[in-house]
């Protein structure tokens, strides 16, 4: 089949998808509804765990992370519910132990880019309307008849997925009921502080982005407690320079000077999660399988991750070589990305009760989880693991397996993400009891006191060895 795997949507999960996918050895296909790329600024936030697995993908400037760290603006901390104090991500065990702020379309622009270099076709205007499928392949049905017969699909068609509609898939959750403000500014006198919440007026936020532009978002008390109808039709009302100057000035006695409207939206706490990820050949990923308000940054991180967990399973399906557990068993893309859009979803609604509570209660759990935060211990450590991405795991009960691995130094002067193949799993080993073979890796650093760990493609150890054990590379043949 020419097109073994067919992506549905060029937005950063589709391409990521794609870019994973051709590394793999996958010929691979996207198929993009719009004629042309609308640059939506949307995610502004680029989180560490994203980053590293973006690193893993080569390109002239050493790695597409490497690119985008080129292009963005690099913050040290992240916030939680645009909570005073921050979650700090210096001397995190990374590369890249920042947030990067680089708005949506530099980020989609990279990935095209790398695609395009990489010979990945992006086939513009092909709008999905329909697929069917059997045992040996996917037919997928544009909105003006063209067909394409595809051995599988991934559906990264964005919130109203075309191919979830298409598999007949659920989408439960909650509607929205809160409704802010959101847009990309040029300011003559941003605030000293960057998150700002008061009881009666109500909160806004003013994050500086690359290029002198700054990202405000809140909220007032009167974008709260919508019925699904009243915030349908809030959602509609796109705010222009007036209206943003003049809630700007309730919010905060002064507009800051705006001096140029960007882009506007308005956001929304809608969360749905599909019901599976999986149906017969074809997959979703992102926000066709998820959406939730966008804070803390997390949609476009979690969908990228999506991606690279996909990828590699995928790939070794398509190539017949993928042991059962990660078609439909525990580590199957499912059984491992569902659980996690489940919590993304949990810790956005968290967020926006802590956000739009605008009561003195809602002010007091602010002022407690804030304090908690200050701290820097066990309530950071876990938010900060959590937002980048840097502690999620697939491993169950402590255990090191489905942990993701750090970046090694290697003994070959490498470092271990860049190393990692997108088709085959690489042994690590830290002593010198582990032979020499194809993809054997030394470290120069100890991790866990492990004699050896076996690493998946997207970073995450697929075995574990102590001193002493029998070490088999062959987890793909059982
Ligand atoms: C206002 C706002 C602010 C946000 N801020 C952040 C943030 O700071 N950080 C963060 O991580 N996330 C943020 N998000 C979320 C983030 O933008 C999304 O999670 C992200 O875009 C999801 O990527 P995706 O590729 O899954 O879907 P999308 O970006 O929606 O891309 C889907 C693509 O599929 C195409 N498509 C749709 N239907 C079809 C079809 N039938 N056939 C073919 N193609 C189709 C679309 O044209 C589009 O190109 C924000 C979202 C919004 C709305």
């Amino acid at each position: 089949m020419d097109i073994e795997v067919a992506v549905i949507g060029a937005g950063p999960v589709g391409m990521a998808a794609a870019a994973f996918l051709h590394h793999a050895g996958v010929s691979v296909r996207v198929f993009e509804a719009a004629p042309e790329r609308a640059g939506q600024s949307r995610a502004t936030t680029v989180h560490p765990r994203t980053l590293e697995v973006l690193d893993a993908l080569p390109d002239d400037a050493g790695s597409l992370a490497a690119r985008m760290v080129a292009e963005g603006n690099p913050v040290p901390a992240a916030h939680f519910a645009t909570l005073p104090n921050l979650l700090s991500y210096t001397g995190l065990d990374t590369s890249f132990p920042f947030v990067l702020m680089l708005p949506q379309p530099e980020t989609e622009r990279l990935l095209a880019e790398h695609l395009a270099e990489q010979g990945v076709v992006i086939q513009p205007g092909w709008k999905l309307a329909d697929l069917t499928q059997d045992e040996q392949g996917v037919t997928i049905v544009s909105e003006t008849g063209d067909t394409q017969r595809v051995g599988y699909v991934v559906g990264a068609d964005g919130a109203h997925s075309a191919t979830r509609h298409a598999l007949g898939l659920g989408f439960p959750g909650n509607p929205a009921s809160t409704v802010g403000f959101l847009a990309d500014v040029r300011l003559e006198r941003p605030p000293a502080h960057p998150h700002n919440w008061d009881c009666e007026r109500g909160s806004y936020s003013v994050l500086p982005l690359p290029g002198g532009i700054h990202r405000i978002f809140g909220h007032e008390p009167g974008d709260t407690g919508l019925t699904p109808e009243e915030a349908a039709r809030r959602q509609a009302l796109i705010p222009d320079e007036t209206e943003l100057r003049a809630t700007l000035k309730r919010l905060a006695d002064d507009d800051f000077g705006i001096t140029e409207v960007i882009w506007a939206s308005r956001t929304g706490d809608t969360t749905r999660h599909v019901e599976q990820y999986r149906t017969g050949r074809v997959f979703l990923a992102g926000d066709a399988a998820h959406v939730h308000l966008p804070a803390g940054g997390q949609g476009l991180n979690v969908g990228v991750q999506d991606a690279a967990n996909l990828a590699w399973k995928l790939a070794a399906e398509v190539k017949g070589r993928a042991p059962r557990r990660i078609i439909d068993g525990p580590q199957s893309y499912d059984a491992e990305r569902r659980p996690i859009a489940a919590r993304l979803a949990a810790n956005t609604l968290a967020q926006a009760a802590l956000m739009v509570t605008f009561t003195p209660g809602g002010k007091a759990l602010r002022d407690l989880m804030s304090g908690l935060i200050g701290r820097d211990g066990d309530t950071a450590d876990e938010l900060r693991g959590w937002l980048s991405g840097l502690e999620v795991s697939y491993a169950e009960d402590g255990s090191l397996v489905g942990r993701r691995v750090p970046n090694l130094p290697l003994a070959d002067g490498r470092t271990l993400h860049r190393a990692l193949r997108p088709d085959r799993l690489t042994l690590v080993a830290f002593g010198s009891t582990v032979p020499e073979g194809e993809n054997v890796v030394r470290s120069t650093r100890d991790w866990h006191d492990l004699a050896a760990v076996l690493v998946r493609p997207d970073g995450y150890a697929a075995e574990v060895w102590t001193a002493g054990e029998k070490i088999t590379a062959d987890w793909m043949e059982r």
